[in-house]
């Protein structure tokens, strides 16, 4: 049985008769599943964005709201590190325009302010529901080794906190979370629970297709989830 929160996004969805949802739907899912979250805001105006802004405090990131568009950066929808009211009310009108101009049939359901997190390890979390084999879960490391080398690993869902670890350890860039050169190594534990978590969302919520978090940002301690995604299942 999904929670209240995930209910009432799935009503809405089902209302609308939309099968992708928008990232602050994601957001919200996941933190109903205690994985942490950038403190955000949607807004639809200038005055709403400053308002949020001031509420959350610089830095921030400024991003395009809309189930037609998937990849936000391709079409000129995510400015990072914004630092002032005077930057952000710039960076939101040439947003608004360039995405309109680029993605002219993308319905944009307003912006997120999100708080700037602060730079670490980005990897890959993502689950999907195979028509064969049910629900997996995915994980690896962000940039080209996913896209480009498809250094991923899986389970079937859910998995507990050791399967999740397993998984890590399996991904070729592996050294890069744990301590690489004289690095310091990453907070393993807190991103084995962020796929543990994963996997039990899409084992507990059956009309979720596919949900990903790309980048989840890994830290020394902790970790944060700063880009998600999700599909429902087609209707039939
Ligand atoms: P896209 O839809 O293009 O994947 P993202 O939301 O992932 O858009 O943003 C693109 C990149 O910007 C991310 O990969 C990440 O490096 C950075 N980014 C996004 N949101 C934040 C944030 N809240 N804090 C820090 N960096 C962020
Ligand atoms: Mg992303």
């Amino acid at each position: 049985m999904a929670r209240k929160e995930v209910q009432d996004i799935l009503s809405r969805l089902s209302n609308e008769r939309r099968e992708v949802l928008i990232e602050p739907e994601v957001l919200c899912i996941l933190c109903s599943y205690s994985v942490p979250t950038p403190v955000y805001e949607v807004i639809s105006d200038e005055a709403e964005a400053l308002e949020a802004a001031a509420k959350i405090g610089y830095p921030l990131v400024l991003k395009v709201v809309s189930p037609e568009i998937v990849h936000k950066s391709e079409v000129g929808g995510v400015e990072v590190g914004i630092n002032s009211a005077e930057e952000l009310k710039e960076k939101l009108s040439v947003m608004s325009s360039k995405v309109s101009e680029v993605s002219p049939a993308a319905k944009i359901r307003g912006f997120l302010i999100e708080k700037m997190a602060p730079k670490g390890v980005e990897v890959i979390c993502g689950s999907l529901r195979d028509e064969q084999f049910g629900p997996a879960v995915m994980f690896g490391l962000g940039g080209v080794s996913v896209e480009i080398l498809k250094d991923v690993s899986f389970r079937l869902a859910p998995v507990d906190e050791e399967e999740a670890m397993e998984m890590m350890r399996e991904v070729k860039g592996f050294p890069l979370l744990n301590g690489f050169r004289g690095r310091p190594p990453m907070d393993l534990k807190a991103l084995a629970q962020v796929i543990v978590k994963v996997s039990k969302i899409i084992s507990d919520v059956d009309s979720i297709r596919e949900l990903e978090i790309n980048p989840l940002m890994v830290y020394e301690a902790g970790v944060m989830a700063v880009d998600a995604r999700g599909t429902l299942l087609k209707k039939t």
